[in-house]
């Protein structure tokens, strides 16, 4: 089991960025422990080189003693077999060359040498007095080279050491390698699916790119930024990526939160690097992941405003400013958070194109995964389209992410492709988290049967709900049962016997509890549901003009007047509780009305831990009452 977590359990973007941005990290912090071994070695050299230099003379002098003396010289010269000596006055030694010796001689000399210098006058010898050059002042330097550096090393270390506790202060030194560029994505639309408009308005970005002598022929301005909108997951940075590799330009991208660091001035200079390497390698693209992180409204935000961040985002609107539209440079950022971006960002010659990048739909999701079926084994029996069905609000990240979820089961499973059954499991993975192991038969395994079962039967009785897909015991994530319901395809409209039938089925789990059970033993387990139907409830009333307030759209967001805003409070709760109330009587009136029915049904589940949704709905035949199957009438009359 921990082995399986460990593999697959979905982890939230920010952490993979995380990772990503750590695994960025240590290429250079390993560089740097090599520099500091490079020392360690300069430092042994060193000392080596001492060692060579303190051995070297005295280990000369007693092979020269050996072969050559004073005395010999005196005798040869009086002989006349020498021809030439060249005296080293500071190394005190000669050379001597003899008459039948090719190899001259070396001989030791005294300070003073009269007697020598007599003779060779004498005798009409060639003197040459040939001072070697004074190394003493090197030998002593040598000796102090290791000494410095271990000084050296010793500072460096302190000042890192200081540089680590004060955070990231010393990082302005590698400023210049946080941002990556990619030559080549290798990503084209093609890799891009379900968000087909964004797809056509970054089209002509492409052609700007490739042809920009098209549109400066006649006089018009390229533009020179692209802010992409939408939710985590949906394709900003794929889609960026496309337009780079579809234009065949250098891909340079930073994160905003990159720019975002201790030091006041790094963000700046950064994005002074960035343009300057941009402008070497134009035409080419920019991308600024989550640009909000530095481009949120200058002078509010925690602390009165943070002087790194306006430096940074000033730095960004000069260079944009700087470059005139025909440099061949686009600049794509990408935020989910467009309402806090300072509005200097979106003026004409800076981000002034905005380019929705929204929740795929069911004909975008079919599309994606179509994308991302194509490396993979697949059976022949899976419906790509079903899958789409099942997944609204799924983005391109959780398509991608469910598709290799169930290519790990497959593999796990030693299947040839993934089949239906893998798909199933890594939807309700994806959905709501890692299979647990189920309880073991107590009364609270019972309590949490007719909790489930309460939702099914409700939902299934009231028209207008969606169809029960499986009620299962085996616990998911934080819950320890699940009903799950296939949702209708996304026609956007929802009428208001639909809503009332959800709100009724979300209560459906706490009202079997009660009837079942009696009020005192209810439990937390209805937590969630009641979440979802105030959420509900609160909607119909304040958006949707659906209680007795009328047709009055009252968004919480305008609080101006605290006074009106109380009243209407007030009001709204009321209409709140109406609703919730009507709605959870009807499920309880469901649940005593078919008490047998419920009872049978929970030893079923009991026994068999799930039910899938058609075998449901075949049960509830066989075991029909005659039952008060009129539809939501109670709830009808909000
Ligand atoms: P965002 O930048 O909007 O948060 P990403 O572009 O990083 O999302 O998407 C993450 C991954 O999810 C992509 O690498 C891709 O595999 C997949 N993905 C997301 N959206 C799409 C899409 N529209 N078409 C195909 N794959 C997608
Ligand atoms: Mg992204
Ligand atoms: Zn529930």
């Amino acid at each position: 089991m921990k082995y399986i977590s460990s593999l697959t359990s979905p982890q939230p973007q920010s952490t993979t960025m995380k990772t990503l941005q750590q695994r960025k990290l240590t290429p250079s912090k390993r560089s740097q422990k090599r520099r500091f071994k490079g020392w360690g070695k300069l430092v042994t050299s060193g000392l080596f080189l001492q060692l060579l230099l303190m051995a070297g003379p005295s280990w000369g002098q007693e092979k020269k003693q050996e072969e050559y003396t004073y005395s010999e010289l005196l005798n040869d010269i009086n002989a006349g077999k020498v021809t030439q000596v060249e005296i080293d006055p500071r190394l005190q030694k000669a050379t001597v060359t003899l008459k039948n010796q090719e190899k001259p001689e070396e001989v030791p000399l005294f300070k003073q040498n009269p007697e020598l210098i007599n003779r060779l006058k004498a005798n009409d010898v060639q003197i040459d007095y040939n001072p070697s050059p004074d190394n003493s002042a090197m030998v002593r330097l040598m000796l102090q080279i290791p000494i410095i550096l271990l000084i050296l090393i010793i500072v460096i270390a302190i000042v890192r050491r200081s540089a680590n506790m004060s955070g990231q202060a010393m990082s302005f030194s590698k400023s210049r390698a946080r941002f990556q560029m990619e030559a080549k994505t290798g990503i084209s639309f093609t890799d891009v699916a379900g968000i087909d408009e964004a797809k056509e308005e970054l089209q002509e970005v492409v052609t700007f790119l490739k042809e920009p002598e098209k549109f400066t022929a006649i006089g018009a301005k390229i533009p020179k930024g692209v802010l992409l909108i939408g939710p985590p997951g949906t394709g900003k940075t794929l889609l960026a990526k496309a337009v780079a590799g579809e234009a065949g330009v250098p891909f340079f991208s930073i994160s905003g939160s990159e720019f975002v660091e201790m030091f006041v001035g790094v963000g700046a200079s950064r994005v002074r690097d960035l343009f300057k390497k941009a402008k070497e390698n134009a035409p080419c693209l920019i991308f600024i992941d989550e640009i909000d992180a530095v481009g949120r409204q200058r002078g509010v935000g925690y602390g009165g405003g943070n002087d790194e961040r306006e430096q940074t985002l000033n730095q960004l609107l000069t260079e944009m400013d700087g470059f005139e539209g025909n440099t061949g440079i686009i600049v794509i950022a990408a935020t989910n958070r467009p309402d806090v971006l300072d509005k200097a960002l979106m003026r004409p010659g800076r981000f002034d194109r905005q380019v929705m990048v929204d929740y795929p739909d069911l004909k975008g999701r079919q599309g994606i995964l179509d994308v991302h079926a194509r490396d993979k084994k697949i059976d022949e029996a899976v419906s790509l389209e079903a899958i789409a069905r099942r997944t609204p609000g799924f983005t391109g990240a959780d398509l991608s992410n469910l598709l290799n979820e169930a290519a790990i089961f497959t593999a796990r499973r030693r299947k040839e492709a993934i089949t239906m059954a893998e798909i199933n499991d890594a939807i309700d993975r994806v959905v709501a988290g890692m299979e647990g192991t189920p309880l073991v038969d107590s009364k609270s395994k019972r309590l949490i049967a007719y909790h489930e079962i309460g939702h099914a039967l409700v939902a299934t009785v009231m028209t207008g709900h969606d169809p029960v897909e499986k009620v299962t015991l085996i616990p998911r994530g934080q819950a320890k049962g699940l009903t799950w319901f296939t949702p209708d395809e996304d026609s956007g409209l929802v009428t208001r016997n639909q809503l009332l039938a959800r709100i009724a089925g979300l209560l459906g789990g706490r009202s079997a509890e009660e009837v079942i059970f009696g009020e005192d033993e209810v439990t937390t387990g209805a937590g969630n549901d009641i979440e979802k139907v105030t959420y509900l409830a609160r909607q119909m009333v304040t958006r949707f003009g659906m209680s007795e307030l009328g047709l009055l759209a009252l968004e919480e967001d305008d609080q101006d007047n605290y006074a009106a805003f109380d009243e209407i409070a007030t009001k709204v709760d009321t209409q709140i509780n109406l609703i919730v109330e009507k709605c959870h009587q009807k499920a309880q009136t469901i649940i005593r009305e078919n008490r047998a029915m419920v009872d049978r049904l929970v030893d079923i589940l009991i026994d068999q831990e799930t039910i899938e949704g058609d075998e449901f709905r075949q049960l509830l035949e066989e075991f029909k009452e005659p039952v008060d199957s009129a539809g939501p009438e109670l709830c009808k009359s909000v």
